[in-house]
């Protein structure tokens, strides 16, 4: 059956798989690991990730490489992330233990879905934790549901690593100063959907969120981090309100190994004049290269890869890091987690 999946077109979509695992938190305690092959929930229809968003989830990637073994990459730093993220919003958090265990297991159940060395394709793990008790009260659930699915997904890059263009609309904002952008909840997603469906429809690939207090510096770029290279330097917003993004951790690794300078800090909008290069960065693309900025308020257009080609330093980084993803390059940080 896996020999009819076209793995080199893949879309980032939902493909079923064998099976998927859960664990479920009630009477004060996380039950055991089970094992489902439903693609199906039963809940009460009063759960309160139904009403009041209860829900956080993550999203990391396991690779086929080039020895034929499968790695999971870096899944402690999500597994720490999502407690932070259910701490955040009053959940129960997943002991880091059970989520190792647990994406390992559905990994390795569902093998033959984790796409071949070469094919650019991946098997996406996205662990979802969400409150169900049945109550109309608005008050944190007592009762959890922690489950894992996996579905491969295609290169993200058909046509190959290009530069896209980004937009910068102040009138929407994804999350509030001190709200929840610093974890991966739903609902910020649910808050973002009008901006980047706007976005799209004007020829975007995401929009580029300022902060949210003052509208002065850089925050987050879509659903992913924002990183640029101005003068050989590799600078990224330090933010309250955005997510502490793996990608972006790893790369800032990454770039320090290779000599190259980082910065955390603010980045002031009008500084978008003096970088060299800009990428988007997250698990799905590792890092997407930006070509323009469009500030559409002001009508600015920052131009960014003034060649349309991906910069140099983006370039060396996203190849360093999915060699080590895929085992082409040695791991030294010890970042892969090898399934057997
Ligand atoms: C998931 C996510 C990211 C990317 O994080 P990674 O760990 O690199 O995948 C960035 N920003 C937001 C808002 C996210 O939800």
């Amino acid at each position: 059956m896996t020999k009819e999946l076209d793995w080199s077109n893949l879309a980032f979509g939902y493909i079923p798989t064998d099976y998927n695992v859960r664990c479920r938190f009630a009477d004060g305690k996380w039950g055991p690991i089970e094992v489902s092959q439903s693609e199906y929930i039963d809940m009460h229809i009063a759960a309160t990730c139904l009403h009041y968003g209860q829900e956080v989830f993550e999203g990391l990637k396991a690779f086929r490489g080039a020895d034929g073994k499968i790695r999971v990459f870096r899944l402690e730093e999500n597994a720490r992330r999502i407690r932070q993220s259910a701490i955040g919003i009053k959940m129960e958090p997943v002991p880091e233990e059970i989520f190792a265990e647990m994406v390992k297991k559905v990994v390795k159940l569902n093998e033959r879905f984790v796409p071949p060395y070469g094919s650019g394709a991946s098997l996406y793990i996205r662990p979802i934790e969400i409150g169900m008790s049945a109550q109309i009260g608005v008050h944190p659930s007592s009762e959890y549901l922690f489950m894992i699915l996996v579905t491969p997904v295609g290169p993200y890059f058909k046509e190959g690593f290009r530069p896209t263009n980004i937009c910068i609309m102040r009138e929407f904002d994804r999350v509030a100063p001190k709200g929840t952008g610093r974890w991966k909840v739903g609902g910020n997603y649910a808050a973002s959907m009008e901006a980047g469906e706007k976005a799209h429809e004007l020829g975007y690939s995401a929009v580029l969120y300022l902060d949210p207090k003052e509208k002065k510096y850089i925050d987050e770029c879509g659903p992913a981090n924002f990183f640029a290279v101005k003068d050989g330097v590799y600078i990224t917003p330090a933010s309250e309100s955005i997510l502490p993004s793996v990608t972006n951790n790893s790369l800032m690794t990454l770039a320090e190994d290779m000599g190259i300078k980082v910065e955390r800090r603010h980045i002031p909008v009008e500084e978008l004049a003096e970088i060299q290069e800009a990428a988007a960065c997250g698990t799905a693309a590792v890092a997407s290269p930006v070509a323009e900025i469009h500030d559409l308020d002001l009508d600015v257009k920052y131009i960014v890869a003034k060649d349309g080609e991906p910069g140099p330093v983006t370039t060396s980084l996203y190849n360093r890091l999915r060699a080590i993803q895929l085992g082409e390059e040695p791991d030294t940080h010890g970042w892969n987690t090898i399934i057997d």
